[in-house]
């Protein structure tokens, strides 16, 4: 199909990838976006070989690269600090880097200035109140006031999607699984030039995102969900580091900021059935949001952005679209949401323990595989 009018909700890391792909196609792109501030998290993200594949497909990987740190092997630490196993990643594109980490507001800066670039417009601050399909395109009315008919409508607004429930109002709600992540950046140390991960119940490690900076994650069991108030999280998060591997300990005395803090319950959330209504589609977290265990939520959304671009250019209804972009992508990304799960609940105790290095060579291959 050609000459398409799409509006993408969401501007988050699936709406911005989208808006590029889309736009390449010489598709017209309107982005709605309701956060007005368009604030992100002050920490990182990692991204695996398959994204980079993508990225690079988006034409955006140069940008990637330079914004973040590129590595190439998985270094996996026992409790004890020992290292088990320096773990190749597979490029899937020779000439760039095997993984990189970034930091989100890095990343958002480069998909917005691309998105952008690509011709879309981006407007902050505005959601949908009204959706109204007629089998041809969709009548949408926003939250300021202003409305507009689009070919194609794509809801990429994230786990709590507005989309989902306007679309699938049985679909069901996210469920807390158990478990919290805490992160935190940190000067890069010039021995950190891969990530760091160990092994065992506690999911902890380092990431690389830039050469001035590092982040730790360090996910814990939380099954009361607590709230934990913002003043005196540094504490808190050095407390939970007290059964941590050593050098994992030591490196948590530098937490001493409170804002620097960033401390997220975990959720999954996978849509069973299909992923679209009529002119409508889901893509991203809001179709399967998963744990971070296998690091591969954002790498599923940006690959479901390329897959639906293709699909709307290469066939001739939107129905014929929409049925193949989810043949593609249901059971890759099940498969992501299933497996990050198995490991959360291993090492909070409601299921086997997983074996890490295993689920990450399996989670290697897997997205390895052509889109
Ligand atoms: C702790 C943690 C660590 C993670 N680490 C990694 C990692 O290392 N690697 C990785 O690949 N993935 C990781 N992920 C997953 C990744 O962040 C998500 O999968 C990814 O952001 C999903 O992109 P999305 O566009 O679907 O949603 P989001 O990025 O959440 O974007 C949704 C956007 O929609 C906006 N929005 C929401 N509702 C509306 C509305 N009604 N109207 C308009 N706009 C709306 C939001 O403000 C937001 O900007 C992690 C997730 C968590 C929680």
């Amino acid at each position: 199909m050609k000459d398409l009018s799409i509006l993408v909700v969401g501007g988050g890391i699936g709406g911005l990838t989208s808006a590029i792909a889309l736009g390449q196609r010489g598709f017209e792109v309107d982005v709605i976006e309701k956060d007005p501030d368009w604030s992100v998290y002050g920490v990182g993200i990692i991204q695996q070989a398959n994204v980079v594949r993508a990225v690079t497909a988006l034409g955006v990987i140069d940008d990637y690269i330079e914004a973040g740190y590129g590595y190439d092997f998985v270094e996996i630490y026992a409790p004890n600090d020992e290292l088990a196993a320096k773990v190749p990643v597979r490029r899937l594109v020779e000439e760039y880097p095997g993984q990189l980490g970034i930091g989100r507001p890095a990343l958002q800066k480069v998909l917005a200035d691309r998105a952008r670039a690509e011709g879309a417009r981006i407007r902050l601050g505005v959601t949908v109140t009204t959706l109204d399909d007629d089998h041809s395109g969709v009548d949408v009315t926003f939250s300021d006031g202003s409305s507009g008919r689009y070919d194609v409508v794509v809801g990429a607004d994230g786990l709590y999607s507005q989309m989902r429930d306007l679309l699938f109002p049985d679909a069901g709600q996210p469920e807390f699984v158990g478990q919290s992540v805490w992160r935190y950046n940190f000067p890069r140390t010039n021995d950190i030039v891969n990530m760091h991960a160990y092994t065992g119940t506690m999911g902890i490690g380092l990431v690389p995102l830039s050469h001035e900076f590092m982040y730790m994650y360090l996910t814990t069991p939380e099954p009361d969900n607590p709230r934990y108030p913002r003043e005196g999280l540094a504490g808190i998060m050095r407390g939970k580091l007290s059964d941590a591997p050593k050098r994992m300990a030591t490196l948590g005395e530098q937490i001493t900021d409170d804002d620097g803090v960033v401390y997220r319950p975990l959720d999954s959330h996978f849509l069973e059935g299909n992923w679209y209504r009529g002119h409508a589609i889901l893509i991203g977290d809001a179709a399967h949001g998963t744990t971070p265990h296998l690091g591969q939520g954002a790498g599923m959304a940006i690959e479901d952005s390329l897959v639906l671009a293709e699909e709307l250019q290469g066939r001739d209804s939107v129905n014929a679209a929409f049925a193949a972009f989810q043949e593609r992508r249901y059971e890759r990304c099940r498969y992501i949401v299933e497996a990050s799960l198995a490991i959360c609940m291993g090492q909070i105790g409601k299921g086997p323990l997983v074996n890490y290095p295993q689920a990450t060579a399996d989670m290697i291959r897997a997205t390895s595989e052509p889109l």
